[in-house]
């Protein structure tokens, strides 16, 4: 279980985030809705250790207490981060981009295993191998954003949007692969989105945020009929 409490982040003068909580388990999909400027990538960029948090915070994982670490070393405790945009290397091939991804000490010994795995999922990147990542399409980009992730054998897995730019189709295809990485490898995924009908879909718990605070939580089958939920993010009265 990853466990979170207390993380409060300010930018200067601006509080971004006030005492937030949450608590993501292995082998489900727990989403985080919100509208622009709730807090939502800061939160996950605050757990990734990419933006500082006030005193206070705590963020378990499997018990470790990792919310002062490093970046690098919240990954080696298992805490991968695909973040908004991807982040991919643009100029390096899907091969070399997927490599990166394995260099944590925790993946290293089997990364022959953890690239098959991730090939598995995303069969499409096997014959794309060599193709260098920026000429991808959004698509495939964001399969190996995705799978570069993977290849850090991570616990918890957060995406920033992953649906950003994808059409239906293509969304649909990439929530599916992470309800399999969900449930067939046991990891726990934290999960940023705008489109809130198909990450409901699929997720099984949710939060709400709004102005930094959790406004709102439950199982995603009781937030999709909740009635502030489709008010405020499905655009339904
Ligand atoms: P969106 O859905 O639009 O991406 P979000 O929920 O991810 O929004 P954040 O990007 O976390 O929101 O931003 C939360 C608030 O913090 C916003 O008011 C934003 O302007 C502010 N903010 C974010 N990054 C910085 C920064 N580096 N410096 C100052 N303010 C920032």
């Amino acid at each position: 279980m990853l466990e979170i409490q207390n993380v409060s982040v300010r930018y200067g003068w601006h509080q971004a985030l006030f005492d937030v909580a949450a608590n993501v388990r292995r082998g489900r999909i727990t989403v985080l809705l919100g509208t622009n400027g709730a807090g939502k990538s800061t939160f996950l960029k605050a757990l990734g250790g990419l933006v500082p948090t006030e005193p206070g915070a705590s963020v378990r994982l499997g018990g470790v207490e990792i919310a002062r670490m490093p970046a690098h070393r919240r990954v080696e405790a298992g805490l991968a981060l695909v973040p908004e945009g991807r982040g991919i290397f643009g100029k390096l091939s899907v091969a070399e981009n997927l490599h990166l991804g394995g260099f944590a000490h925790r993946a290293r010994t089997d990364e022959k295993a953890r690239l098959e795995h991730v090939l598995e999922l995303f069969p499409r990147l096997r014959e794309r191998l060599p193709q260098i990542a920026r000429t991808m399409s959004g698509g495939e980009q964001q399969m190996v954003a995705m799978g570069r992730a993977m290849m850090s054998r991570p616990d918890f897995l957060m995406l920033d949007e992953p649906s950003l730019g994808l059409s239906p189709l293509l969304s649909k295809d990439m929530f599916r692969s992470l309800r399999r990485i969900a449930t067939e490898a046991d990891i726990g995924i934290l999960l940023v989105e705008q489109n809130a009908r198909l990450s409901l879909e699929i997720a099984d718990f949710g939060y709400l945020l709004e102005n930094g605070h959790i406004v709102g939580q439950g199982p995603a089958d009781e937030l999709r009929t909740s009635p502030d939920v489709l008010r405020a993010y499905l655009g339904e009265d």
